[in-house]
């Protein structure tokens, strides 16, 4: 028997090869090519409207794309219910909106998902939340409602939720973006941590500290393409793309963290 590695990324967690993606005759993604490979860390960046989200949203298949191969966890996304469905529970989602249940506490938010998802026995799924609920440090919260907590409070709760599903990669679409200023930082530091831990993860931000910080990758998306991608240090020092000098140069006018 061969002794040989596997070939270089034969066993990427998310590979997409020539993605396009049209909402009516509007071309939102335009032949997207981007491997993520186990514990990687990747940070997209762009303008408004350039994509980003609809990219997020092409991988767990919230939206259909039109042309092109995603592939999560070496399973090619297609019409086949049962293998998407499969394959979701892999792929952790955090967005902008916490997108908590307002009706049910911080620990029912947690545990019913895996309850009802995963038909994990409730009390393993209570144990589970409450572990990932002292992560991120709201342990001391689980029986308040959403509506009681600060949106900082309320989007580590999405965090924790998201990873009580036992995720092999999460995803995030700014979700530091819709908080008061003060709460970006404890957000973050949750990302961060989760990130040190080796898990992947494939993060829409602006938040350039995070970048430097955790990214083994930026990615600079414009007008539905992928303009350019490097590491943290080559892509901040040495942008190659006229478009890409231009996007920094506008974040750090408007004083975004960097
Ligand atoms: P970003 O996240 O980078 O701001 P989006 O992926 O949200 O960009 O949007 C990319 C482009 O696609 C934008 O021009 C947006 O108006 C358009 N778009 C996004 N969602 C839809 C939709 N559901 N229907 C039609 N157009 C959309
Ligand atoms: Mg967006």
């Amino acid at each position: 028997m061969s002794t040989n590695p596997p070939a270089t990324n034969d066993n990427a967690v998310i590979r997409i090869e020539n993605l396009n993606k049209w909402y009516g005759e509007y071309h939102a993604l335009k032949e997207i090519s981007l491997t993520v490979s186990p514990g990687e860390k990747i940070v997209i960046c762009g303008p408004s409207g350039s994509g980003k989200s609809t990219l997020i949203r092409c991988i767990n298949q919230l939206e259909k794309h039109q042309q092109g191969t995603i592939e999560v966890l070496g399973e090619t996304l297609d019409d086949n219910l049962k293998r998407l469905e499969r394959t979701r529970r892999s792929v952790g989602m955090c967005f902008q909106h916490f997108n908590l249940f307002p009706h049910l506490t911080v620990l029912e938010n947690c545990t019913l998902p895996q309850t009802a998802n995963l038909r994990i026995p409730q009390k393993e799924a209570i144990a589970q939340s409450l572990e990932l609920l002292d992560k991120v440090q709201m342990r001391e919260h689980a029986n308040k409602y959403p509506g009681q907590l600060s949106g900082g409070q309320q989007q580590r709760i999405a965090i924790a939720r998201a990873l009580c599903m036992r995720p092999k990669v999460m995803l995030f679409d700014e979700p530091t973006s819709a908080l008061d200023p003060e709460m970006i930082a404890e957000v973050l530091e949750v990302m961060v941590q989760l990130a040190q831990e080796g898990m992947t993860m494939l993060c829409v931000t602006h938040e350039m500290g995070f970048a430097k910080k955790v990214a083994d990758r930026v990615v600079f998306m414009d007008s539905g393409e992928i303009i350019e991608q490097a590491p943290p240090a080559r892509f901040f020092q040495s942008p190659e793309s006229p478009r890409t000098r231009r996007f920094l140069d506008q974040i750090i006018d408007h004083g975004v963290s960097a």
